[in-house]
């Protein structure tokens, strides 16, 4: 669609490299990482810097072309890549300064969690995080960023200092609590609606070993443990970290072979606080009722945080549902008990996230981010690496969320979203929407940043 010397002088504009259809990059560069999506795009700008972001944004811009932006891939939605338009693929963008004074760490788009986590833990500092290392630190922030630290520091985006965007136009703009205030502020859980973020400024916490890991305990104790784990998290100091799942023993060491694809419900601890108090902390949990596999104890964060990266190769079918809760009642435990043993095939899995320690203190108004008052996010996860099974995790995944939905706060995670339209994206950001649409409308009037759980500009609407 474009001639040979259009191509040619927009290569010659940039540093990184341009893959199209008929390189030999090209299967391996339109990957993300839910194997569910395979989208082919018309060219693929692997960035080098922030000018080959400004050239690729004007680029797309002026020749309307559909453009999606690539960070870590991660996203449930295949959301990084699109058909026939420009992909910015952010991924050797990678560099992480630490200030060790200011316990600050100035992030470049590209990063991993786990690139993160290599640059900060040898200097006893972390940043509130996700789960698994592969994640990209760009749609994890944009969206909120919820992990083992959100209670004791708040979502990742509490920890957002500042941010650097291209922005649809090709200009280069920080956004903080001082310079484009509403653009900081629409970024922070507004996902990628507003601009190619090249690079952030996080705070760095003094975090370095933690008292975490597994506890689990076999399915027929589940009705027990969960009504023991909504009054315990609900109560629990900031320190203590736990999210509840559903889930299948993994067939590999280092679980027990007795225990190899066994239904079992557990919690994944992280504690935060002092490591000599941590023994005397778990007594009581381990005293509620003795666990079947208890691996809880110190270990690094960023091993925490890449605990599950084996198990979770890229590449496979996921299909994923998602809520926000308030409460977990009676009723509710009941929707969980008939389906989270159902789990379809071993990958599959349902966790809750609480977010009611320090995330919850911080006021709907600051940031984008709406759900400040729910307990806790939900998230029901269909996972398999055959696609022959795509069916079953898809249908398990829908039944199950829509038994809980009815006890549900409204809107989801926008994070843990596929393609669920418009009304679910305003349930989700409530209050914080007409604000984001006016936030939207003056820095991307025109919708250039689309491929996204999208916020329409007014003009647009009309
Ligand atoms: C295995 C797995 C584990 C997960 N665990 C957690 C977890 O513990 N906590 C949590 O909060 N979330 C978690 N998530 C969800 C994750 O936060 C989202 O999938 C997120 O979108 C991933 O970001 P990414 O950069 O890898 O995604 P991508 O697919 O690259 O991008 C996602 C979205 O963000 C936009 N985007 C990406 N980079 C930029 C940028 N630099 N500027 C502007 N827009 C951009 C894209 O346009 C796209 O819409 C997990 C996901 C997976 C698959």
């Amino acid at each position: 669609m474009f001639s040979e010397q259009t191509i040619n002088q927009f290569q010659t504009s940039l540093r990184g490299k341009l893959i199209q259809p008929n390189d030999s990059e090209y299967d391996s560069a339109r990957k993300v990482y839910n194997g569910m999506f395979d989208k082919r795009p018309a060219m693929i700008v692997r960035c080098s810097d922030v000018a080959d972001v400004i050239a690729a944004v004007n680029f797309a811009r002026t020749n309307n072309m559909l453009l999606a932006i690539k960070g870590g891939g991660h996203n449930a939605g295949g959301l990084g890549m699109c058909d026939n338009g420009l992909v910015i693929d952010l991924s050797v963008m990678k560099g992480v300064y630490v200030d060790i004074k200011k316990k600050t760490a100035r992030v470049q788009a590209g990063c991993t969690l786990g690139d993160l986590d290599h640059a900060t833990h040898v200097f006893g500092m972390a940043l509130p995080t996700g789960i698994m290392s592969t994640t990209g630190i760009s749609g994890l922030t944009l969206g909120g960023g919820l992990g083992h630290l959100t209670r004791k520091c708040g979502l990742t985006i509490d920890n957002l200092l500042e941010a650097d965007v291209v922005l649809a136009d090709g200009s280069y703009v920080k956004a903080s609590a001082k310079e484009n205030k509403d653009l900081f502020w629409a970024l922070r859980g507004g996902g990628g609606n507003f601009g190619v973020i090249t690079s952030f400024l996080f705070k760095l916490h003094p975090i370095s070993t933690v008292y975490a890991g597994p506890m689990l305990w076999h399915i027929e104790d589940s009705k027990e443990v969960m009504y023991w784990y909504r009054e315990f998290i609900t109560k629990a100091p900031d320190d203590i970290n736990g999210f509840f799942a559903f889930l299948i023993v993994p067939p590999a060491e280092p679980f027990p072979e007795n225990l190899h694809l066994k239904k079992m419900c557990g919690v994944v601890w992280c504690y935060t606080g002092p490591l000599k108090k941590a023994e005397k902390i778990f007594e009581p949990i381990r005293k509620f009722k003795k666990p079947a596999l208890d691996f809880v104890g110190p270990m690094p964060i960023p091993v925490l945080q890449s605990l599950f990266d084996p198990i979770m190769p890229s590449g496979m079918q996921w299909y994923w549902k998602a809520d926000f809760l308030n409460e977990l009642s009676d009723d509710a435990i009941e929707a969980h008990l008939q389906h989270g043993p159902k789990m379809p095939t071993w990958r599959s899995t349902m966790h809750l996230y609480p977010i009611n320690g320090a995330a919850s203190r911080v006021s709907k108004k600051d940031t984008a981010w709406n759900y400040r008052d729910a307990t806790w996010a939900e998230v029901h996860a269909g996972i398999d690496p055959d696609p022959a099974n795509k069916e079953a995790i898809t249908r398990w995944a829908k039944e199950y969320w829509n038994a809980i939905h009815p006890f549900s706060a409204g809107g989801a995670y926008v994070n843990f979203m596929m393609e669920e339209g418009e009304e679910r994206i305003k349930g989700t950001y409530g209050d914080n929407y007409s604000r984001l649409v006016q936030v939207k409308t003056k820095y991307d009037p025109h919708n250039l940043f689309r491929v996204n759980q999208n916020i329409t500009p007014a003009e647009v609407h009309a």
